[in-house]
């Protein structure tokens, strides 16, 4: 079979599943079997591939229509133009994700120190540092087996950077220490109700535990905008990735703990996805 032939009834399989994406899913479970890459597509689709492959990418396939998020059969995601592994373990990264990751870089300077909590893949913190001249890291997660996804991320990504970082397993704030420039968090924020409404690849294979923002969906705000005063210098910033329609309510609580300059930013679809503050105190 061609490496076109292969692709056309990988397509003509997923689009019968009823996968949203199925061309484009298709063509990168094709690269991920073959190591191709988009180019291969237009310029060797005519070149055979070896019986193995065919075999293999069948089974991907198969895999993929059976609703498991074609990056839990890849074993990985781009965000901000970084790679990082991921597993069933962690949120797998979102691109709306990356305007909380461009928010906190604007105000980014050499030397600051990040704390990233709920840190699932490690997605936030490392392209921050990613980015960053000299800043010093800090993720936090409850869960150990997302710890080490974002461990292996750290090693890959950082490898030939003399930065600091560090990863600590806890609930919110409760393993860290000191004072941070910028605190930023993608907590869990899908109210518990919603959760059976989602599609089944985020439902069925996603971990319930980064997803779940209780009766709600905001107990991880309201705790956050408590306990985070203590972590952050005056002049600090909070950075917030939320849902939808949550901004007001989030813009809220901010203000009443001593957050001033309170922002909601749209992602580029237009919806609240972000909100921003600069600690100053109850006093102020
Ligand atoms: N911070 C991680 C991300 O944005 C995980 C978020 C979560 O588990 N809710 O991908």
């Amino acid at each position: 079979m061609t490496y076109r032939e292969c692709y056309v009834q990988g397509q003509e399989l997923l689009t019968c599943a009823g996968i949203e994406e199925a061309a484009l899913d298709a063509r990168l479970l094709l690269e991920h079997v073959c190591g191709t890459n988009r180019n291969d597509l237009l310029v060797h689709g005519d070149r055979e591939v070896t019986p193995k492959q065919q075999e293999t990418y069948q089974e991907l396939v198969q895999k993929r229509a059976g609703r498991i998020p074609l990056q839990h059969i890849t074993g990985v995601q781009e965000f901000m133009g970084l790679e990082f592994a991921v597993s069933d373990k962690v949120l797998i990264p979102r691109q709306d994700t990356e305007i909380l990751v461009e928010e906190v870089l604007r105000e980014l300077q050499s030397g600051m120190r990040v704390l990233d909590v709920c840190t699932g893949s490690g997605c936030i913190l490392l392209s921050i540092l990613h980015y960053s001249n000299d800043c010093t890291g800090v993720g936090v997660d409850i869960s150990p087996e997302a710890l080490a996804v974002a461990g292996r991320n750290a090693e890959t990504l950082l490898r030939e950077r003399e930065l600091e970082y560090t990863f600590l397993e806890g609930d919110l704030f409760a393993p860290v220490e000191g004072k941070f420039d910028i605190i930023v968090s993608n907590p869990p924020y899908i109210a518990t109700a919603v959760i059976e409404t989602l599609e089944p690849e985020v439902r069925d294979h996603e971990p319930m535990l980064a997803l779940d923002g209780k009766e709600d969906g905001l107990f991880f705000y309201r705790r956050l905008a408590a306990e985070c005063g203590a972590y952050l210098n005056r002049g600090g910033r909070l950075y917030l990735e939320i849902g939808y329609d949550q901004g007001q309510a989030v813009k809220e609580m901010l203000t009443a703990a001593g957050f001033a300059e309170v922002q909601v930013v749209q992602d580029y679809a237009g919806l609240d996805r972000v909100v921003h503050g600069i600690y100053f105190g109850m006093n102020n």
